[in-house]
């Protein structure tokens, strides 16, 4: 059958793109790419063959590595699972990551190259990768268990082929036709023994099957002992395995080119033995928020055999960037995914390492503040979804948590600093969610607070509104107080009773215009009363103890949940010279017209001054211009 011929979806040609013209550095990678492809296809024809022995290859699962240097072309070949006509369209022709375009889009725009290197390994490009080195790559493949061999061919200029052909056994080729290696980017001779078998040993040590070179007409002929030593570097005394190992190994299961920010390597004895290394990113990958994202997460190996990619089973989804290996001694070969969400021993491992990986943040949040502040700030949103599932130790995931605070300026705090610097009677830990520090510290309700040189928290990610607002933890015997909410006593007693006192007789004293206002916003506020807490705006809005936050309703109602239509409670300044004012009109005309004006645009301005939405911003503007027009 003759070679059809198609293009490549959109975002693999930007990809392409990028591989071929803007990254120069660490072209080396695309051989571990290519090697680990290739182990992890015998990872899961071995595990198929568990259950079907006729799919097993004759020959021991190996990867070769061949060389022409006179035709300039290398292959990589496995006899690993292999791929049907319809996988190799689907793996290699299109990229079906959500998220994938906006990225994209981003990483153009990055523009340095070397940016665009490190993003790019978040990514995960893989097998495209052998476009930095090769004017034209093919792949030969035959699925086990199938008789029919496909072949893909393309120059990365936007378009491959596919034709049906024939291969002897199962397994995968892929063929490079190397670039030049001098040329303007100098390319590194990937035809060279030498270094080759460098490349192998740094990237791919560990690889569980021999990986084999053979470069046509060596003198001496290429050794036929394998590159690299196949030790399972899980099972490796920790001080026998240098740091770049552990980096290296993460470098392939992760499929990340980022060097990872730790790794810990722990066992588990007792009833059943089990081995784990696991590593935390530096950096989050791309489609971390994606629903349906692509965790590589935990492999799950048993007796050093491959089981499973991404054991969602061994990690809960707030720790879902861990990556690594568990080795489990005691489970069946057999294993489904049934059985490992009831399985009593998986239960156990989840809980070890979910502790290990929490000690280890935690160790990192006391020794090297500033890395444990990055990892933070990549990853602090996700590690607060576990504070939404009571069923986790909220207190340990609270230890971890960095936000900012009115009493930090430029930095973040942790909340048990922030207990340390109240005082001991204080039993409640102020707060207030939005979208950033400027909006926070300016809103009138942290006023009062700051004034006093009482610490508010301020916490800026989406999820902050759910898990303070719906269920909010308590931390070493302290609750979470949103300043938006309730009445508020500030001070020691003595100046509780003192700012009571004063409250009660400004009520009084204001007890005429807060009627006249009441009547002026009456559909929008559920009450009109003096605050205690401001000290240079003229009104802020609060929301009633019990009440759902305006930021709340707003996520459930877009959630398509029906929401009680929840009223703000109107707080006005009684110092402020504005009402102080109002007053002075009210008690001259307690049904002067201009007081109903002026309590929309309080109620207006209180609204805009924490971020709220106008219902009617055309009606308050015209007011606004009006009293602008009277005034001069
Ligand atoms: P990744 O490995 O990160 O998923 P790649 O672009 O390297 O991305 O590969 C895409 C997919 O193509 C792989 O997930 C795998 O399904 C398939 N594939 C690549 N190389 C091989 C191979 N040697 N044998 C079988 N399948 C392969």
């Amino acid at each position: 059958m003759a070679a059809e011929k198609f293009e490549f979806q959109a975002e693999v040609k930007q990809l392409l793109d990028l591989m071929i013209h803007s990254l120069y550095s660490n072209r080396d990678v695309f051989l571990r790419e290519l090697i680990s492809n290739a182990s992890d296809a015998c990872d899961r024809l071995r595990f198929e063959g568990l259950t079907d022995s006729d799919l097993l290859p004759d020959e021991p699962f190996a990867v070769n590595i061949h060389v022409d240097p006179e035709a300039r072309v290398l292959s990589v070949s496995d006899n690993g699972i292999g791929m049907s006509r319809e996988e190799v369209v689907h793996n290699i022709g299109t990229i079906a990551k959500s998220g994938t375009a906006e990225f994209l889009r981003s990483l153009s725009k990055a523009g340095d190259p070397k940016v665009s290197l490190e993003l790019i390994g978040q990514f995960g490009v893989g097998f495209y990768a052998s476009f930095m080195v090769a004017d034209e790559v093919s792949v030969l493949t035959r699925k086990a268990g199938e008789i029919e061999a496909t072949r893909w061919t393309s120059s990365g200029d936007g378009s491959y082929e596919i034709e049906a052909t024939e291969r002897d056994s199962a397994g995968t080729t892929i063929q490079l036709k190397l670039k030049a290696a001098e040329g303007d980017d100098a390319i590194a001779d990937y035809t060279d023994e030498w270094l080759l078998r460098q490349i192998v040993k740094r990237f791919s040590d560990f690889v569980a099957y021999p990986i084999h070179l053979k470069v046509e007409g060596a003198d001496p002929p290429s050794s036929t002992e394998p590159l690299n030593s196949m030790k399972a570097i899980w099972r490796r005394p920790e001080n026998e395995v240098s740091e770049e190992e552990y980096a290296e190994f993460y470098k392939h299961i992760a499929h990340d080119w980022n060097e990872p920010l730790l790794h810990l390597a722990t066992r588990i004895e007792g009833n059943f033995e089990a081995r784990a290394l696991l590593y935390l990113p530096s950096l989050a990958p791309f489609d971390l928020y994606h629903r349906e994202m692509a965790h590589r997460g935990i492999q799950l190996y048993v007796k050093r055999v491959f089981i499973m990619d991404e054991c969602r089973e061994l990690m809960p989804e707030y720790l879902r960037f861990a990556k690594g290996v568990v080795d489990a001694e005691d489970l069946s070969l057999n294993v489904s995914r049934e059985m490992l969400q009831q399985s009593a021993q998986i239960a156990v491992i989840r809980k070890h390492l979910v502790k290990k990986t929490l000690d280890a943040l935690t160790e990192l949040k006391e020794s090297d503040r500033e890395k444990y502040q990055g990892f933070w700030a990549q990853f602090g949103p996700v590690i607060k979804e576990g504070l939404l599932d009571l069923s986790q130790k909220r207190e340990r995931i609270l230890e971890l948590v960095l936000c900012e605070s009115t009493a930090v300026e430029g930095g973040f705090t942790s909340i048990a600093e922030a207990i340390a610097r109240m005082p001991e009677d204080r039993e409640v830990i102020y707060y207030l969610t939005g979208p950033s520090r400027e909006h926070l510290v300016n809103s009138p309700h942290v006023e009062a607070f700051v004034d006093r040189n009482i610490e508010v928290l301020l916490f800026t990610d989406h999820v902050d509104e759910i898990w303070l607002e719906q269920n909010p933890p308590e931390f070493a015997g302290k609750k979470f107080q949103s300043v938006l909410k309730g009445e508020i006593d500030l001070g020691s007693a003595a100046e509780k009773e003192r700012d009571e006192t004063k409250r009660e007789k400004d009520a009084a004293e204001f007890k005429q215009l807060l009627d006249a206002l009441r009547a002026g916003v009456q559909d929008h506020v559920k009450e009109v009363r003096v605050s205690n807490r401001l000290t240079s705006s003229p009104a802020c809005l609060v929301i009633d103890e019990g009440d759902l936050s305006p930021q709340i309703s707003e996520l459930l109602r877009r959630s398509g949940q029906k929401v009680p239509d929840v009223k703000p409670i109107l707080e006005i300044n009684p110092a402020h010279p504005l009402l102080l004012k109002l007053k002075a009109v009210c008690d001259a005309d307690s049904v002067d017209p201009r007081l109903a004006d002026y309590a929309t645009l309080l109620f207006g301005q209180a609204m805009l001054a924490e971020g709220g939405q106008l219902e009617d911003p055309a009606a308050f503007s015209r007011r606004i211009a009006e009293l602008m027009l009277d005034t001069l």
